[in-house]
């Protein structure tokens, strides 16, 4: 936890209390108090129920709206403990928790994240599909989208596709096909004063913002099929970014209404008297505002948008032509796969490209010219004959779907060391196999004459024992 007192520009504080009026005061003083670190517990892997009982960090409960979302209400640092290596959980400020929930993603739809990166509301996404359906991951700026596809990677969420593209692109190769549509838009970040201290704003930025979230959020539109769902989600408080934003849309596009989503304790109503009255409408009541000082967060705008027409869908995607392995590599996978797994992989949903064998989601779209990070789940690599498997692949594994597995407790000097890169002792059968850190999957390892070779990525490696941090 982490207090900031000066943490806001002054003109922005201005700006808030010429909006809040009385309400100020207690705005200002949220600026004084704690900042709540924030975890949501990977479904993929344990249940909320299972994460509780196995916590190093004391934890509270979020609250009724996120029922895998914990405070930390202790001084641990759950970023550098080897359950977040082994994706266990995301640390996730509170009211980002919301978003996720509204947009309710369900098992075996198409689901589209637009802006995506670093991935806490996509994470959110995967977990509620349970690696089923396809959830199309994007940010347009690819160093971001990379680090997305690292994060989806350690979360072991297999029905992803990652894509860096603009939105322009994603709606021309898709049309309006998908079941849900975020845009976690980019905007002036007030919500991240409390927390990052005063960075650059100003009335201007905010405007500028707003064009930016406007041209996103229509794009958008042009992906949502008819009868889904499009959620919007700031962490900003200026209304030009939030209800102004929604309200220009509702305008221009009468096939979408909002929704009244459920409200839980805290949940603050969208202001209609803060736009311009030519565009004021009290349906903008039914946006979400969640503030630092009535809710454990830094603050979030939502609007939760349904498309009512009922237009046939006229999505252009095709279904992903099959680019199966030839005989020789499907020969070296299988090889692997008899003497490693436990488990069976859908020989039909192979992918092979430059050498890299991947396992594509139930559900793969046809992705034209875009800009693809990652597609499914990366398998390994083929190279002379040999099968390499990859650090997805074992982050997407429960260690009894191999043969061979170590497993070692949290604290123990094996962790430590693997965590960090190094070898070692562990006797037993020679063959790939999966370390665990008490019961979850870190990463690979090769044992060769009773030496654990370690397999774990150099850059993911941990700098130093992480018992001493
Ligand atoms: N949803 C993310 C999460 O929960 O971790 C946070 C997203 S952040 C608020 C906004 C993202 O929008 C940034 O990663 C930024 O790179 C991306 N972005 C900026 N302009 C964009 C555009 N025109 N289209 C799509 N993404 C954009």
């Amino acid at each position: 936890m982490s207090t900031n007192n000066q943490s806001a520009p002054p003109e922005f504080l201005a700006k808030m209390a010429a909006l809040l009026g009385e309400e100020f005061y207690q705005f200002a003083q949220s600026y004084g108090e704690e900042t709540a670190v924030g975890l949501r517990v990977n479904t993929l892997k344990l249940s909320a129920a299972d994460f509780s009982t196995l916590s190093p960090f004391a934890l509270k409960a979020v609250g009724a709206h996120e029922p895998d979302g914990f405070l930390v209400t202790d001084e641990s640092r759950p970023g550098s403990h080897p359950y977040h290596a082994a994706g266990l959980y995301y640390l996730q400020e509170p009211s980002a928790m919301v978003v996720g929930g509204f947009v309710d993603a369900q098992p075996g739809e198409l689901v589209l994240d637009l802006a995506a990166a670093p991935g806490g509301k996509a994470t959110h996404l995967a977990a509620a599909m349970q690696r089923r359906g396809l959830l199309v991951a994007n940010d347009v700026h690819t160093g971001r989208a990379r680090l997305l596809g690292e994060n989806l990677e350690r979360w072991g969420a297999t029905n992803a596709l990652i894509t860096s593209a603009e939105p322009e692109h994603l709606a021309a190769q898709f049309g309006p096909i998908f079941d849900r549509v975020l845009v976690d838009a980019p905007c002036s970040g007030e919500g991240m004063f409390r927390k990052s201290g005063p960075f650059e704003w100003s009335k201007g930025m905010v405007l500028a913002c707003s064009r930016r979230q406007t041209a996103v959020l229509h794009t958008a539109a042009q992906l949502v099929k008819p009868g889904g769902r499009l959620v919007y989600a700031t962490c900003t408080f200026s209304p030009e970014e939030d209800e102004a934003v929604i309200a220009r849309f509702l305008r221009e596009f009468p096939q979408f209404e909002l929704i009244d989503p459920p409200r839980f304790a805290g949940f603050g109503a969208g202001r209609p008297s803060w736009v311009d009255s030519s565009l004021a409408d009290d349906n903008l009541q039914k946006c979400v505002r969640l503030w630092p000082h009535q809710f454990p967060g830094e603050g979030h705008f939502v609007a939760v948008m349904q498309r009512v027409d009922n237009v046939r869908p006229q999505g252009f995607w095709k279904p992903l032509g099959s680019k199966p392995p030839g005989r020789k590599e499907l020969a070296v996978w299988r090889a692997f796969a008899d003497e490693v797994l436990q488990t069976e992989f859908a020989e039909e949903r192979l992918l092979l490209v430059n050498g890299r064998l991947y396992l594509l989601p139930e559900l793969a779209l046809e992705t034209g010219k875009l800009h693809l990070i990652r597609y499914g789940l990366l398998l390994g690599e083929i190279r002379k004959g040999h099968f390499r498997p990859d650090h997805a692949l074992a982050l997407a594994l429960k260690p009894e779907a191999v043969a061979l597995s170590a497993n070692f407790a949290a604290d123990s000097d094996e962790i430590a060391a693997y965590w960090q890169g190094l070898d070692i002792a562990n006797a037993g059968p020679d063959g790939w196999l999966l370390v665990s850190v008490d019961g979850f999957v870190l990463g690979w390892g090769k044992r060769v004459n009773g030496r654990l070779k370690n397999h774990y990525p150099r850059g993911l490696r941990w700098h130093r024992d992480w018992r001493k941090e």
